[in-house]
């Protein structure tokens, strides 16, 4: 189970080589996958929305894909904003609907690698019921679900992955449910891979998400992420700083631990790649029973 061996993205030297491979870069290797005029983007000040999405922009860029084969779809949220950053084919769908949209997308467009990139919000709330048919589906995207434990855009409010006793602006005394544990609900809804890692994990975070671009099949990454502003500031956590010291000091790597396990509910941040296996896909699925069929009926 363990991760492929690193590689170095920070390095001047590959730096220097995307430069040289595409002009179009301006002062930042990155540079030609975003939307530049519209930076600044609307984040909060030590929101860790920024380090996924160049997390992202770094797998993409080393998995050799290119951008005009990939699409980008997401939900409402402050990680729905990604969609329109994004200098390639990227969609930002209604409240829940990513998922969806990006089933028909993949479906019409086989060859196009598809991310959906969204929040836990969006994600297992208003659209949890499609991420769980899309899981059992094993259609060929990947989720990435940036996972900052409430509805920050919207003001904090509890969400499906608020922590148990933890303040928000809707649980003022702290809250009383069991939350999600994510890895838990994709594995068991049929994903063929399953990561978890947090802001403070860069260098995993990438190399994880470049196997989930080069893989086929449902992959899901969740990533814990500082929202200082409609979480942190109410649970100890008033900086994205304060945050990432936290997953340091609180997070161990267990490659291939058990998802039913790894519930957030306890004091320990369990990260890791815990599923990573092959399953035939709701494309190659359906190709094989719809000849099937047309067999038994002897149609040509
Ligand atoms: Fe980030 Fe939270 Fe601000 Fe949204 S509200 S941009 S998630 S810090």
């Amino acid at each position: 189970m363990s991760i492929r061996k690193s590689r170095n993205y920070f390095s001047p030297d590959y730096m220097n080589q995307q430069k040289e491979k595409d002009k179009s870069y301006g002062l930042h290797p990155l540079d030609g996958y975003l939307k530049k005029d519209r930076i600044p983007h609307i984040w909060c000040p030590g929101c860790g929305l920024g380090v996924v999405l160049s997390s992202f922009l770094r797998a993409l860029d080393h998995s050799g894909i290119p951008k005009e084969k990939t699409a980008v779809v997401s939900g409402i949220g402050c990680t729905g904003r990604v969609a329109g950053y994004l200098n390639m084919d990227s969609f930002h769908l209604t409240h829940g609907r990513a998922i969806p949209f990006a089933t028909g997308l993949k479906v019409g467009n086989p060859d196009m690698v598809t991310t959906v990139f969204s929040g836990d919000g969006d994600l297992f709330a208003i659209g949890g019921n499609h991420f769980i048919h899309a899981a059992r589906r094993n259609v060929d995207f990947n989720v990435i679900c940036v996972n900052n434990f409430n509805f920050g855009m919207t003001g904090g409010q509890a969400g499906p992955t608020t922590p148990t006793e933890a303040t928000t602006t809707t649980t003022p005394f702290g809250g009383f449910e069991h939350p999600f544990n994510l890895p838990a609900v994709a594995a068991g809804s049929g994903a063929v891979y399953v990561a978890r890692w947090t802001a403070y994990h860069v260098e995993a975070l990438i190399r994880s998400l470049e196997e989930a671009l080069n893989k086929k099949g449902f992959c899901f990454v969740e990533v814990l992420t500082p929202c200082p502003t409609g979480y942190g500031r109410r649970t100890g956590q008033k900086t994205g700083k304060e945050a990432m010291k936290y997953y340091k000091e609180n997070s161990r790597i267990e490659h291939g631990a058990d998802p039913t396990e790894v519930s957030l509910d306890q004091d320990e941040i369990i990260v890791g790649k815990f599923v990573d296996r092959e399953a035939p896909t709701y494309q190659e699925r359906r190709g094989e029973i719809f000849q099937a069929i047309r067999k038994k009926k002897g149609v040509e």
